[in-house]
């Protein structure tokens, strides 16, 4: 029997983003491309007697029941009539507040985790379900790879693995917060849509170069007006040689595509030394692809 285990808790970018109108249930219509990098949290979870613990070794994230991780574990635990309890670890490696989904990558783990450890007869239609009852970027963290993600972002469809991306990922000192950004959207603020019909045209032909041409995110309107060092940080990347740079979900981390890793480690090396949350990634693989 099992007592505990590991997985690592991808972080992901948004390729594209764009919103096509508000619902009447207040979220906003998404149509947008994600997809997981190499940038990970550790998650440790253990078997124990009763309760819930969480620990992180980050001083950003809070360790009580507000935790995206504790309450993942209590809504799968409670579901599914578990007495037992866990206690997990997370090794934080993916900057909070950063639009990368931290949060919701570390409760997709202990979804899956826990499924795992205890056994559970949980399909993964049913972990999807339980997944969104905790924030609409926990299914496709659940599910993994690329993805055309529509509705509230839990509409899934699999894109192939057509392509390794390299990327420098800059993350600006300070957190913003994903509501706020939505909240403060207005479509007549935005100047640059994303074509994503033609992106994922491309995506799937392994077409870098026409990928990059409809990479667009109409959230740069909100979060770039309030912080203007974000297009500074994404010129800064395109004359260092990226073939193009946006900023990922509500921001403020920005992303750039690079066609060779030469210039993408020489551009990581120069911003690092005045943003110290500089990464540099590539695009996730998932066990047994390619
Ligand atoms: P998204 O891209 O899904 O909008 P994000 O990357 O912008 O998310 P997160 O890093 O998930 O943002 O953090 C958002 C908030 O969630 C922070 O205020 C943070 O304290 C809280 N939070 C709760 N649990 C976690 C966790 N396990 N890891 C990171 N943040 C968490």
């Amino acid at each position: 029997m099992i007592t505990s285990i590991t997985i690592s808790a991808p972080a992901k970018v948004n390729l594209t983003l764009d919103i096509k109108g508000k619902r009447p249930d207040g979220y906003h219509e998404l149509e947008t491309v994600m997809h997981q990098i190499n940038l990970l949290d550790i998650i440790t979870i253990e078997k124990q007697e009763t309760g819930i613990e969480v620990v992180t070794s980050s001083e950003l994230v809070i360790d009580d029941e507000t935790n995206l991780a504790y309450r993942a574990a209590a809504l799968i635990l409670e579901k599914y009539n578990c007495q037992a309890g866990v206690k997990i670890n997370i090794q934080k490696n993916i900057p909070v507040g950063a639009g990368l989904a931290g949060g919701s990558t570390d409760a997709a783990a202990v979804l899956k985790g826990i499924r795992q450890l205890f056994d559970l007869p949980v399909d993964d239609r049913t972990l999807h379900e339980i997944g969104l009852a905790l924030g609409s970027d926990v299914p496709f963290c659940l599910q993994g790879g690329t993805a055309l993600a529509t509705g509230r972002g839990e509409i899934l469809s699999m894109l192939p693995d057509s392509l390794v991306l390299t990327m420098v990922i800059v993350k600006p000192p300070y957190q913003v917060s994903t509501a706020e950004v939505y909240k403060a959207f207005r479509l007549e603020q935005v100047k640059r849509f994303p074509d994503t019909n033609a992106f994922i045209e491309s995506w799937c032909n392994c077409d870098m170069i026409g990928m990059c041409d409809h990479m667009e995110n109409v959230l740069e309107s909100v979060t770039e007006e309030q912080y203007a060092e974000i297009k500074t940080i994404k010129n800064q990347l395109v004359q260092l040689g990226a073939i193009k740079s946006i900023m990922s979900g509500s921001g403020p981390s920005v992303l750039a595509i690079f066609d060779q890793l030469a210039p993408a480690a020489r551009a990581f090396e120069i911003i690092k030394k005045t943003c110290q949350e500089t990464y540099i990634v590539s695009s996730y693989l998932k066990e047994g692809v390619l």
